[in-house]
């Protein structure tokens, strides 16, 4: 457990997240507008969509699948039964002056969510609930000095808000908690979760504690768009309401917004409560009924999920969990391995995907879908230590030049510099002759005793073959002329 350490003691963070993420689907939540990021503003405006009076809204089926594919996810009870409600405020960006949102019977009930932590370990964390809405439109405040702009097409574009249990303990978790949940819509399909273009959004709601007591007063951080964000927001605003406590104040619920500049939590207005938005069933949509035998279909085409895919790396392929996480935690990243892997030495094949090439990629800043050395290749260049063609520290050069030269295959590149292994025995001892000859001195000091120079003798083994001795061979040689 990870504790806040105040003048008065120990104290613990208690975190629940809603994430807001935006449902992929060509059409919005209930009308026909296209729905593409980056376009023009206002181009995918429909008369629905700009609440123009009689407008009546039409559920988009598809959108209902994606929430349901989401819930089955979750590991979530799907409820055959939800209700739309409208939730009413008044602001710029909203023209219906109502948003259409799911408040006491939602599309999804409670869930679960794994944590894979740093450690290797993992932690359940409970979903509470997963419900469909409308995104509202956006305020553009810095297109003009005194005027505010309207962008209505996010207008009605389909939302899931998944909403978890206070059960995240600190910012990490928080973290983990993001990262697996944007990990499972993507595998699924549901949501992109492209929180820079704002289709994963995260309220961070927290409280402070003294261990063993209930619940502190919870202030709700809005619309967080980094990972790193959510985790410097909720450890800022934690030591805050930690400093407030310890000076002799109280926390008023409130709603917060994070400074990405000052990097600091601030006051955006007071908590309001569900009463405040009169929510009510929207006349204009019927309730819900999902057919339990098309829930079984989608439940059905579900793909593999992390858990399982992670569980399936550690079992058949001996993975440790820090590695088999690490390799699922993307499907593309899980694929390239398991092509890698597929007939070779898959613990060799996870050190070469998950140390090399993802260091790699990292540090060109490349997705593992742009990689330039392909799987195929990867899988190669690991044959050919396997066969003895070259040394596992000469394929660390063929492994650089293939990621310089995409295209070539390892076997070209050895070929090309003549970098083959050399595993004639005689060609060997002869240049080790050759080196205790002219160590006469070292070769002495070594049989009185001084060990360590034993690596002396074998770098110099090395250097004199550039490196393409077998590294097996030339200490078998070297013990049996310096002990034999
Ligand atoms: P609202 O809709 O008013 O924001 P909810 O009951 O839906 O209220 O809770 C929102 C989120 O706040 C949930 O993720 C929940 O886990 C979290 N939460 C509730 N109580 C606390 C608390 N004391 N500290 C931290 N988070 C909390
Ligand atoms: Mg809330």
């Amino acid at each position: 457990m990870t504790y806040i350490q105040g003048e008065t003691g120990d104290w613990e963070v208690v975190i629940g997240l809603e994430v807001h993420a935006q449902i992929v689907s060509n059409a919005k939540l209930f009308s026909g507008s296209a729905t593409a990021f980056g376009t023009a503003p206002n181009s995918q405006v429909s008369f629905v969509d700009a609440a123009f009076p009689g407008m009546l809204p039409v559920i988009n089926a598809f959108c209902v699948e994606q929430a349901v594919r989401t819930g089955l996810g979750l590991k979530a009870q799907i409820n055959n039964y939800s209700v739309f409600d409208r939730k009413n405020y008044f602001y710029a960006d909203l023209p219906q002056g109502y948003q259409i949102s799911q408040y006491l019977q939602p599309i999804v009930g409670k869930g679960e969510l794994v944590l894979d932590l740093p450690d290797g370990s993992t932690r359940t964390v409970g979903i509470t609930r997963l419900h469909m809405e409308q995104d509202a439109g956006k305020s553009l405040h810095d297109q003009h000095p005194s005027k505010t702009y309207i962008d209505l097409n996010r207008s009605g574009v389909a939302l899931m808000e998944i909403v978890s249990e206070p059960d995240l303990r600190s910012a990490e978790e928080a973290g983990a908690y993001v990262r697996k949940l944007r990990s499972i819509l993507r595998y699924l399909g549901t949501c992109d979760g492209n929180m820079e273009e704002g289709s994963m959004r995260c309220d961070c709601n927290v409280s402070v504690r003294k261990p063993g007591q209930p619940f502190g007063t919870r202030c709700e951080i809005k619309n967080v768009n980094s990972i790193r964000f959510v985790m410097a927001a909720i450890e800022y605003e934690a030591r805050r309401q930690v400093e407030v406590l310890e000076e002799g104040g109280t926390i008023v619920q409130e709603t917060r917004l994070w400074d990405t500049t000052k990097l600091v939590t601030r006051s955006m207005r007071s908590k309001e409560e569900a009463h405040d938005y009169r929510y009510f069933p929207d006349p204009d949509l019927l309730p819900l009924e999902l057919d339990p035998e098309w829930v079984e279909e989608i439940k059905r085409t579900l793909p593999e999920l992390p858990d399982e895919k992670k569980a399936r790396f550690m079992t058949d392929f001996k993975l440790s969990a820090y590695d088999a996480n690490v390799l699922v935690n993307e499907k593309a990243k899980a694929d390239y391995f398991e092509t890698v892997a597929k007939g070779r030495d898959p613990k060799l094949a996870a050190n070469w995907v998950t140390g090399d090439l993802f260091g790699a990629l990292n540090k060109a800043g490349l997705e593992i879908e742009q990689s330039p050395v392909k799987a195929g290749d990867l899988g190669g260049l690991i044959d050919l230590i396997a066969d003895n063609t070259i040394s596992g520290r000469i394929a660390k050069d063929v492994f650089a030049i293939m990621f310089e030269t995409p295209g070539k295959t390892p076997a070209d590149i050895v070929a090309e510099k003549g970098l083959k292994q050399v595993t004639d025995t005689g060609a060997i001892e002869g240049a080790i002759d050759q080196i205790l000859a002219a160590n006469a001195d070292k070769v002495e000091e070594y049989r009185s005793g001084k060990d360590k120079l034993f690596g002396f003798f074998v770098g110099q083994a090395m250097k004199a073959t550039q490196g393409k001795a077998n590294p097996a061979l030339v200490n078998e040689i070297l013990q049996k002329k310096l002990n034999g």
